[in-house]
């Protein structure tokens, strides 16, 4: 049989898209790897999930059940324990319990997700011993399993998920010693520095980061140290004793099975694509955490919605392939997703983050000749926050440049 559209990842972003799809085409699967959905989601118990979609705060689990109650309501049929491990032509090559089985798709949706880093993905000095985790796998060991790592911990990262588990950990009776980031400013949205760190006393050290690991089978402390703008370390070494070690120091999206076969971007490590979430093949298209890491799970569903009904025109040939031309950003800018737009009427929503914190700023889009397409005004923008401005392409060709107004 062959699927009008199949979607891989049965997170917030693919069911999403899964949802969306059903309601233009009548043949979507759903695959997903665990024997169940709600991907990362599943994991989070802690609340400030929904504000956007469902506008109410609900944990991760609640919000990942509200979505699976709409999919089941909807005509898609639902491979668990399923892992897609190739990218054929037109097809998807899934290892199920059963054997190895080859899925017929005129589109694709990869909704994967993303990995955490790790200790040699940053080449963290010092001894490899027992006790270093990253921040996710510590979360999955206490809200699944009921496992503390230790008594005594220290982060190095201030992402989202090293925020939610500091607190995470201090309710669970583990002294967190404080919670260390080499840039000057935090990574992690400003709620969490107040509910997860400031209500609980947890100090936050900017600009600071670890010298070295040690112990002998297990961590028994690390050296930490202020770094300068150019991440060299300066003043005094200091030694914070712990037993175990929280990384919280990037998520990377998980792209193996293009297999170099789609385009990807050198700075979000995802595929690049336009407004469609359709990747440089145009019958695969790409939305939530492995297209661009995402502070919130709304922002993976409300991508996941556009992959899904763009794939399903795409089954539908009523996506035909239009000119495509480069949104290019400023120095200020770290990413923008889309990267490219298509040449025809309507308008999108172009998600982009800055590089550092800017307070009281402009954003503008301007056209070739210079002209602004577009323009918002920010209070405060940082870097661990997703911004997004709307462009309107009615009557607008060649390459726009986004970028923070002088
Ligand atoms: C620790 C943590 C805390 C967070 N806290 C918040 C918060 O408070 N509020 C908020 O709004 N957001 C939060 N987020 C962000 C939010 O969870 C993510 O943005 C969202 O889960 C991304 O959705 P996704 O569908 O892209 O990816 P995921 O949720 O990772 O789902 C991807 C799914 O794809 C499956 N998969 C991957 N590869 C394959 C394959 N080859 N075959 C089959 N299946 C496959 C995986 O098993 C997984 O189920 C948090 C994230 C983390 C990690």
């Amino acid at each position: 049989m062959m699927y009008d559209v199949v979607v891989i990842g049965g997170g917030p972003s693919g069911m999403a898209a899964a949802i969306r799809a059903s309601e233009f085409c009548q043949k979507v699967v759903l695959i997903e790897r665990e024997p169940r959905l709600g991907g990362i989601l599943n994991q989070c118990i802690h609340n400030g999930f929904g504000l956007k979609i469902f506008k109410e705060e609900l944990t991760g689990v609640e919000y990942a059940q509200r979505i699976e109650s709409r999919l089941k309501q909807q005509n898609i049929e639902v491979l668990l324990n399923s892992y897609a491990s190739k990218i054929l032509d037109h097809k998807v090559e899934v290892i199920t319990q059963h054997g190895i089985k080859q899925i017929k798709a005129k589109t694709i949706i990869f909704a994967g997700g993303c990995r955490e880093r790790t200790a040699g993905g940053i080449s963290l000095a010092g001894k490899r011993v027992a006790g270093v985790y990253t921040a996710g796998l510590v979360q999955k060991m206490i809200n699944y399993y009921g496992k503390i790592p230790g008594k005594k911990a220290l982060i190095l990262g201030s992402g989202d998920i090293g925020l939610i588990m500091a607190r995470r950990l201090t309710l669970q009776g583990v002294k967190v010693e404080g919670v260390l980031e080499i840039q000057k400013s935090c990574s992690g949205l400003r709620r969490n520095i107040t509910q997860c760190l400031d209500d609980f006393n947890i100090p936050l050290l900017l600009s600071h980061t670890i010298k070295r690991v040690v112990g002998k089978d297990r961590i028994e402390g690390v050296f930490i140290s202020k770094v300068d703008e150019n991440f060299n370390f300066v003043g005094e070494e200091k030694f914070v004793e712990c037993d175990c070690l929280l990384l919280s120091v990037g998520l990377i999206p998980e792209t193996e099975i293009f297999n170099n076969q789609v385009e990807l971007s050198s700075i979000t490590k995802g595929a690049v694509v336009n407004e469609f979430r359709q990747t440089s093949i145009p019958y695969i298209f790409s939305s939530g955490n492995v297209l661009h890491i995402h502070d919130l799970a709304d922002n993976a569903s409300i991508e996941g919605e556009i992959a899904g009904e763009s794939a399903a025109k795409y089954a539908n040939s009523k996506l035909p392939n239009f000119e495509m031309c480069n949104i290019e950003i400023s120095k200020d800018i770290s990413y923008c997703v889309p990267q490219r737009y298509c040449v025809c009427d309507g308008e999108f929503m172009l998600y982009f983050r800055a590089k550092k914190r800017f307070d009281k700023k402009k954003i503008v889009v301007k056209n070739e000749s210079g002209n602004v397409i577009s323009s918002k005004f920010y209070l405060a923008m940082l870097p661990g926050e997703m911004q997004e401005i709307k462009i309107n392409k009615n009557n607008l060709s060649g390459n726009i440049y986004l970028e923070v107004e002088e």
